[in-house]
């Protein structure tokens, strides 16, 4: 029986107990620190995502490009500040906690697990001395993909964002696409991307495609309307099926510090696009980023 198929067929067991995901969550720990065997931080409790998802370290998994790093980076803020930063960017470690968070994302709610909550899928390459796309982890996280699809028959398994080069993530895109783990490209204004905008300023200021539909995060629409029924990630699973319906999704700035965020996004043509942040069109004096790591 391979470890996948233990992991399995112990969730299954833990799943007839009727106990909570978290608690699920917790038994897979303890089974691979039985093992001697380590896994990256894996949560489940956020109110907006519901499902488990799970964290990598900021910076060393990041793309060294990424206009977020070290400036406004939600994940080195707050809470996700915390748990990425017990992250130690170990392969085999997030790999485990890719296929805990599957099954019990499977399991306990019908959808895919939410991968990188914080860090990205690249690695420091020492003959170029840049960070370069990890493909030794993709590797990795397209066999067990296909592994999970097997054993859990579900199409889609988990999803993520990266923060790649867009030649980088039509490379990368279908090989985890088939594999059942779909890979948002964020700030790319494009069918398969996701970009932060204010929403009333994102019908003038982004780019205009007719191929492309832009739709606002239903998570956060619930968040800020507070009307009827609270939608997760859950429920919505739109990110999972990026391709699916010619949309881009549009996230508002959210976060500390996210009043101060200039916005910027691009086509793959490589035009750019960017947008005043909110405290630049009020006025308001925007102290120093905070730059914690
Ligand atoms: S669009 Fe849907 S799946 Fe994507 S982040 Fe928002 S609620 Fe979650």
């Amino acid at each position: 029986m391979s470890e996948l198929e233990a992991l399995f067929e112990l969730m299954s067991k833990v799943r007839r107990s009727d106990v909570l995901p978290r608690t699920a969550i917790d038994r897979a720990r303890e089974y691979f620190r039985e093992g001697g065997l380590a896994i990256e931080p894996i949560g489940v409790s956020n109110i907006k995502t519901q499902i488990p998802s799970v964290y990598r370290p900021v910076g060393t998994t990041c793309p060294e490009t990424c206009g977020y790093l070290d400036e406004y980076c939600y994940a080195q803020q707050g809470n996700v500040l915390i748990h990425q930063g017990r992250a130690t960017g170990d392969v085999g470690a997030f790999i485990r906690s890719m296929a805990i968070g599957a099954i019990v994302g499977h399991m306990w709610f019908d959808a895919p697990c939410r991968l990188c909550v914080s860090g990205d899928l690249f690695v420091f390459d020492e003959s170029s001395g840049h960070q370069v796309v990890d493909w030794d982890l993709i590797e990795e996280m397209t066999c067990v993909g296909r592994e999970l699809q097997g054993l859990l028959n579900r199409k889609n398994i988990a999803w993520s964002y990266t923060h790649a080069e867009f030649e980088d993530w039509q490379e990368l895109f279908p090989v985890l696409r088939d594999a059942g783990i779909s890979v948002v490209l964020s700030d790319f204004a494009m069918v398969g991307g996701c970009v932060t905008w204010w929403w009333e300023h994102m019908d003038k200021e982004l780019p205009h495609d007719p191929g492309v539909r832009y739709l606002k995060c239903p998570a956060q629409i619930a968040k800020q309307t507070e009307a009827g029924k609270f939608k997760s990630c859950a429920e919505c699973q739109w990110c999972a099926h990026p391709m699916d319906k010619n949309f881009c999704v549009v996230f508002e700035p959210h976060g500390p510090g996210s009043d101060y965020m200039p916005l910027s996004c691009r086509t793959p043509d490589g035009m750019v696009y960017t947008g005043m942040s909110r405290a630049d069109r009020i006025g308001k004096k925007r102290p120093a980023p905070r730059r914690r790591k």
